[in-house]
């Protein structure tokens, strides 16, 4: 029995994503998404919100990222395993899927690696367009793998970045995204060191991966005045700037319940100030007060981003050839007679 054209759920595989994005373009889309988070932000008091239920062990992390407006609820499913990539695979792999709160019956099944990649960019960049200096052009990009080209486009779009400094402990990984990002219209500057990277940068992005407390950066590296968009600690142990360089900056975080859990600041005590980037998008927290100020994204990654995410994607997918329709509920036409359903199709 084929099922009926209800009960079919949208699938958008990896190859569907590649096509849409390019059809979209990768600067467009993720200052489209960026849009549909900071709207999302802005009506942060309707979600549910609660930190991501990890399940560890010595090889990384498996996480569960849900979240409901009431109307739609969505969840991400993603591992953090930075010793992925030493035998060939990725750090970070997702999936998601949203629902409609009334029926609970699945609306989108979508791939989300590719889009986790742009939504996070998408924050960053988000967060940036309110912190950093305005003038900004330059932008040391430390730790070139899967995130960093995404992250350097997500600047030139929405912070006006025209260079980026790149720094990897993997030469192989700057040249894959030097080479990446020849004919983007940024200018590339490979660097030797985290010294060379940082030297003249207004931003500065952290987006390496490595299972520990690490220093990416200490604290006499940082000047004043300079944005941190610190992206790869985000995990208990997993960390990547000096406490030093946390004492000097006003830090901005997505949700202070899963931040401090997961962000730099579980270096700092339990009630060291932070701002909520909500609050800022909606006028009611103060961003960067002025040019001298050190402002820190602490940046782990929150279920509304990716529910926005999933939003952005189910409305650009809808009436175009992008998603698959995939048989994934039993939906019986006599919804109790689900053993009766089993048995005619022998
Ligand atoms: P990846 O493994 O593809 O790339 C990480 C890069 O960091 C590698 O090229 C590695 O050589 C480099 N690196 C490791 N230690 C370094 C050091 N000390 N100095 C400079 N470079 C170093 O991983 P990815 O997918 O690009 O993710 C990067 C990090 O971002 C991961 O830790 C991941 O968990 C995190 N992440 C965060 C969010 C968020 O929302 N905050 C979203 C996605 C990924």
């Amino acid at each position: 029995m084929q099922p009926s054209e209800k009960a079919l759920v949208p699938f958008v595989s990896v190859d569907n994503m590649m096509r849409l994005v390019h059809h979209i373009g990768v600067e467009r889309m993720i200052t489209d998404i960026a849009a549909q988070i900071e709207a999302d932000f802005k009506r942060w008091e309707s979600f549910d919100k609660t930190p991501r239920i990890p399940a560890h062990s010595p090889h990384g992390v498996i996480e569960l990222m849900p979240t409901s407006d009431g109307e739609a609820y969505g969840f991400k499913y993603v591992n953090g395993h930075p010793k992925n990539t030493s035998e060939g695979l990725q750090t970070v792999t997702a999936f998601g899927l949203l629902a409609d709160v009334y029926t609970g019956y699945p609306t989108l099944l979508t791939e989300m690696t590719m889009l986790t990649a742009l939504r996070t960019a998408a924050t960053s960049a988000l967060v940036g367009s309110y912190l950093a200096p305005k003038s900004a052009s330059t932008m040391a990009m430390i730790g070139n793998g899967a995130q960093s080209e995404f992250q350097c486009l997500a600047f030139k779009a929405m912070c006006g970045i025209d260079t980026v400094r790149l720094y990897d402990t993997d030469a192989a990984a700057t040249e894959k995204c030097a080479a990446n990002l020849a004919g983007s219209g940024l200018s590339v500057v490979k660097c030797k060191s985290p010294e060379d990277a940082i030297e003249g940068a207004h931003i500065i992005t952290t987006c390496t991966a490595d299972k520990k407390n690490a220093t990416i950066l200490t604290d006499n590296l940082v000047g004043p005045g300079v944005h941190i968009n610190a992206i790869g600690g985000d995990c208990p142990g997993k960390t990547e700037l000096h406490r030093d360089i946390l004492l000097r900056s006003e830090i901005f975080v997505e949700y202070p319940e899963q931040t401090r859990i997961e962000g730099e600041i579980q270096a700092l005590e339990d009630d060291h100030p932070v701002t909520e980037l909500w609050q800022v998008m909606t006028g009611q927290a103060e961003g960067r007060k002025d040019d001298r100020q050190i402002t820190l994204f602490d940046s782990v990654g929150f279920a509304i981003e990716d529910f926005s995410a999933l939003r952005y994607i189910q409305s650009a997918v809808r009436g175009t050839d992008y998603y698959e329709p995939l048989d994934m509920l039993a939906d019986p036409d006599d919804p109790r007679d689900l053993y009766g359903m089993l048995m005619r199709a022998k």
